[in-house]
């Protein structure tokens, strides 16, 4: 999957603080993968990635990587920000909606439901933030 290089990044987003429990996901999406957690007690896909199952709190859960397809839950473009943005909640194929950022698009031409695809921004700090952009 396509990452952004840093220069693209907006000052609105900052590198994200990784810990042990949120490490495979980070080095995931440097390589490009979207990853999510599924719960192999009751089935069900999460994200953030936890450790315990925040429908069940079985603590058997494993990393699965997602599809990096989804729809646009909801939008508000930033702009007023110093560089306009969009924040978004994008629900993902398998079920999870996710906090994001929608980028690489006309913002006046996007709507809720859109089908949208991740996308990577490097931060330069050795990690990149998961993104979307119109499918
Ligand atoms: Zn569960």
């Amino acid at each position: 999957m396509k990452i952004l290089n840093k220069e693209n990044m907006n000052p609105n987003n900052s590198a994200p603080v990784v810990n042990d429990e949120s490490k495979p996901y980070w080095e995931a999406a440097i390589n490009g993968k979207l990853l999510v957690k599924k719960c192999n007690t009751c089935g069900e896909v999460h994200h953030y990635p936890r450790t315990i199952c925040p429908f069940c709190f079985s603590d058997n859960t494993t990393w699965t990587e997602a599809s990096g397809r989804g729809a646009i839950y909801s939008y508000s473009v930033m702009r007023k920000a110093t560089v306009p943005y969009v924040m978004a909640y994008v629900t993902l194929e398998e079920g999870p909606t996710m906090m994001t950022n929608i980028v690489e698009c006309d913002v006046d031409a996007l709507a809720i439901g859109q089908p949208v695809s991740v996308i990577f921004q490097d931060t330069g700090e050795g990690t990149a933030l998961p993104m979307f952009t119109p499918a």
